[in-house]
């Protein structure tokens, strides 16, 4: 009886894209097609798309042609949010119908707006059930989606229910109810923020409840370290899987079953740049995108594997590109990275797992704060840090470790390292 409503309740989702033009099925096979190809094929592919309908980069200059993407300025978001306000006014009286609204709040504060037609949106869902298909799973599937505070307000029950997805939020003072009606759940797969997840499991490995029949955990937005993933995928008995991605785009790049983070839209052309990822979308129509500043920091690596979208996947994802580095003194450095490496060894070690985020201050001064406080106490995490540091860059770091009073007051959306240094440098 419940997989036959299940069954119905996905076919409700699908119908409903259908009802709004949306060919997900379509665009899922478009992906596979592309990615399918020889590259040579798939570049000849995505040279008619340009010559059919050109770009325009940051300064307003044409691009028909793959090649002259690497060539053009880069466009910040700033220059794209004006560019997006200017032919949002211009799109507004006659496409309205048509056009599909995405918005982000953005690092900086300031909203940018994403305007998609139909076809843009079909190729974003494509893409998305193209990757959750290769994990067993389809677009429009029961998602238990564990997110911010849930809206409990009817439009958002509407949505959540034509989109079949159930929204739980798992701190707070209702914690246990929602985690347990979490288990209760028929859920296909679970989607949404690493660190609430992590309360999630946390919370049914400490009632000894069966975690919820999923078959696959999404978690996207923030970084979870390997041990973090081994932890989920023990008490929800499912595989873990990283997305990677950003409002402007959707997904980036997805995880295989291999563990790489493959780049999964055939229509980006993603730059690793020097510290900066840049982004072209050779098929958006809408809003012309070339050479976006995607504000993160990733390098790219070519592997032999062909299991999901192409042979490029993220080899490091470094973080937003303001964030990237730890300063010793104005020369010396190193990747913040670092730190999660220490304490992803660290939870190995130990068998702990904990959550953490860790700001600099001041030139090799930085804060760690952690929830909930392993067991091996505060101070044994602090001289491990600090030791293994000093081992490898014979530097000495004065940290200081602050436990989290509630999971909530350690928010890591905007990643584990938070640089602080340039906010004192203006202070002083
Ligand atoms: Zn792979």
């Amino acid at each position: 009886m419940s997989q036959l409503y299940g069954l119905l309740r996905f076919y409700l989702t699908r119908l409903f894209y259908r009802a709004l033009g949306i060919r997900v099925n379509y665009w899922r096979r478009q992906v596979g097609e592309l990615w399918h190809m020889s590259p040579d094929e798939r570049g000849r592919s995505l040279e008619r798309y340009l010559a059919e309908d050109p770009l325009h980069d940051a300064c307003g200059g044409t691009i028909s042609k793959l090649a002259e993407i690497n060539r053009a300025p880069r466009m910040s978001k700033e220059v794209f949010r004006e560019a997006a306000g200017g032919s949002e006014q211009q799109g507004s009286a006659k496409q309205v119908g048509s056009r599909f609204a995405r918005h982000t709040a953005g690092t900086t504060g300031a909203p940018t707006h994403i305007t998609l037609n139909r076809t843009e949106l079909g190729q974003m869902l494509g893409v998305r059930d193209y990757c959750f298909r290769h994990h067993g799973i389809r677009l429009g599937e029961a998602e238990a989606r564990i997110w911010g505070r849930p809206d409990k307000g009817f439009k958002a029950r509407l949505r959540d229910f034509l989109l079949n997805r159930r929204v739980y939020y798992p701190t707070g003072t209702l914690a246990e109810t929602e985690v347990e009606s979490l288990v209760k759940s028929q859920s296909d797969y679970i989607y949404g923020y690493a660190s609430l997840i992590l309360e999630a499991a946390r919370l049914i490995e400490q009632k000894g409840w069966e975690p919820p029949p999923v078959r696959c955990v999404i978690c996207t937005a923030e970084t979870v370290l390997p041990s973090q993933k081994r932890y989920l995928e023990q008490v929800l008995k499912a595989p873990v899987v990283e997305e990677y991605g950003a409002t402007e785009f959707d997904i980036i790049a997805f995880e295989c079953r291999e563990g790489h983070r493959h780049l999964v839209n055939p229509w980006l052309v993603v730059e690793a740049g020097d510290g900066q990822c840049l982004i072209s979308d050779v098929s958006r129509k809408s809003q012309s995108i070339v050479r976006y500043e995607l504000g993160d920091a990733l390098t790219l690596r070519v592997g032999s594997c062909a299991l999901l979208g192409s042979f490029k996947y993220i080899d490091q994802l470094e973080g937003r590109s303001i964030n990237r580095f730890a300063y010793l003194s104005e020369s010396e450095k190193f990747h913040s990275s670092e730190f999660a490496n220490l304490i992803d060894d660290y939870q190995k070690e130990h068998n702990e797992i904990f959550r953490f985020r860790i700001e600099q201050r001041s030139h090799a001064k930085f804060l760690l704060s952690v929830y909930p406080c392993p067991s091996t106490g505060a101070k044994h995490l602090k001289e491990y840090i600090c030791d293994s540091l000093y081992k490898k860059y014979n530097c000495k770091i004065i940290l200081s470790v602050d436990m989290a009073p509630t999971s909530k007051s350690l928010n890591t959306k905007s990643g584990y390292f938070i640089q602080n240094l340039n906010n004192i440098n203006e202070q002083n």
